[in-house]
């Protein structure tokens, strides 16, 4: 069944943060939006089946200053924990670095917050806004698009509406719809491996504690939340994931423990782990006509380095900061020197992301001596721990975003 269709100036397929937040600050400047998701934002984070689910999420302090523009801060920041003091350390070497928020003049060096709060508090906010059109539970399929206009075709649970705009944005994740129909190449990267992620409880309390350690199998990390729990994450390799998921709550904290290291009292709860596939993908070519891709539907990370969302925020910051009310969302000369603007910042956090992991998952013990030099260098040079800084907590790999 086909209905008359919706008219609006900018059509978002993905209802996931980077979608939630795009819309938000173009119906700000006064746009008219309309979005698909396909999920509905589930009570049961562990049962969501989008982004919105029981992962944590590092937020940089330039996002903050993002969200803050969005007018979401402010009801988020009940939900996170400031992250003051980052540790960053190898298994079985000598050498490591120790970031602190106040040296970098900063009030947290990031933010974690759980995802599922993240989606209630964005989920709330563009409810506020008449003139953001939610299809839910709905997904695009297809559309077309000619110099003035773009046609998109939506799946409704009950029917199928076409929507009318001069914008269509793919904010729909790595398998992205938008990308498929504009025939856009994807580079991917496999890491082989997995981010187990669960969340552990640590019998002293972790006072804005971040730990963040290198083993030969990949990275461990320990990322405050509130109360005494942590977000765990421990990277395996492929082969060792049915053994690691095998593992029971007291087997896996020992785990945990001989790679991270007892840390805060040591590990005495753990809740059920979820494991996620590492890769990394890249479209080169962001924009083609009135269609843009943006967020993990452009660049999926991997994410040990905690740049992901980030990345997607800043995305969202350079597009609505050249635009202005009334004009063309969908312009071609405007679509292609924001992809322009972007693209440095996109090469540069993938770029640094892949050389860590590659550089810390080397064997050698001559390699591992290096890196522990590379640590104690870092921890001697304040001009470059603050880059590093920076980049560990989700920064602008160009520019100073605070
Ligand atoms: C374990 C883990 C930990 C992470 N930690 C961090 C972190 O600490 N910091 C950080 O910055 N990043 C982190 N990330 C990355 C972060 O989760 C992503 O960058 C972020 O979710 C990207 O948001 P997005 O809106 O672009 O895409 P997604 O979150 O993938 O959302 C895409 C949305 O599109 C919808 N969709 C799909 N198909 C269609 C369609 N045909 N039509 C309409 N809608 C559709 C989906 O349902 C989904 O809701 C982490 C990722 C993982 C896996």
């Amino acid at each position: 069944m086909q209905n008359d269709g919706l008219q609006t100036d900018v059509f978002i397929a993905g209802g996931g943060p980077v979608g939630l937040m795009l819309a938000l600050g173009l119906a700000q400047k006064g746009f008219k939006v309309a979005m698909a998701e396909p999920v509905p934002l589930s009570n049961a984070p562990e049962q969501a089946k989008n982004s919105f689910d029981g992962r944590v999420l590092a937020l940089s302090y330039g996002s903050r200053k993002i969200l803050e523009t969005l007018g979401v801060w402010e009801a988020l920041s009940v939900f996170v924990t400031p992250i003051k003091h980052v540790h960053v350390s190898q298994k079985g070497y000598l050498g490591l670095t120790l970031l602190h928020a106040d040296e970098a003049g900063v009030p947290a060096l990031g933010y974690s917050v759980q995802s599922s709060d993240l989606g209630k508090v964005l989920w709330q906010a563009v409810q506020g806004f008449a003139n953001i059109h939610m299809l839910c539970p709905a997904r695009l399929v297809d559309f077309s698009q000619d110099t003035r206009q773009v046609v998109a075709k939506v799946q409704t649970a009950e029917n199928e509406v076409t929507v009318q705009s001069r914008l269509i944005v793919g904010a729909d994740g790595t398998d992205s719809q938008v990308r498929k129909v504009l025939g856009l190449e994807m580079e991917q990267k496999s890491y082989h491996a997995y981010g187990v992620i669960a969340q552990i409880a640590t019998r002293e309390h972790p006072q804005g504690w971040s730990f963040e350690r290198f083993t030969e199998d990949g990275p461990v990390a320990l990322l405050p939340m509130q109360g005494h729990s942590h977000k765990a994450v421990l990277v395996c390799p492929e082969e060792q994931l049915d053994s690691v998921m095998a593992l029971d709550d007291a087997a896996f904290m020992d785990l945990f423990a001989a790679k991270m290291g007892e840390r805060l009292g040591g590990f005495c709860e753990v809740s059920p782990r979820v494991a996620y596939p590492l890769k990394e993908t890249y479209v080169p070519q962001m924009s083609q006509g009135r269609a843009l891709l943006m967020g993990n539907a452009s660049h999926t990370q991997h994410p040990v380095a905690a740049q992901g969302l980030n990345l997607g925020i800043r995305d969202i910051g350079e597009f609505l900061q050249g635009l202005d009310a009334g004009q063309d969302p969908g312009e071609i000369n405007y679509l292609q020197t924001y992809a322009s603007a972007r693209a440095e910042d996109h090469e540069k956090v993938m770029g640094l992301t892949d050389s860590l992991i590659q550089v810390f998952q080397h064997h050698s013990p001559i390699v591992g001596h290096l890196r522990g030099l590379g640590l104690m260098a870092l921890q001697a040079m304040p001009g470059l721990k603050r880059r590093f800084a920076r980049f560990a907590m989700g920064g602008a790999a160009r520019g100073v975003q605070r």
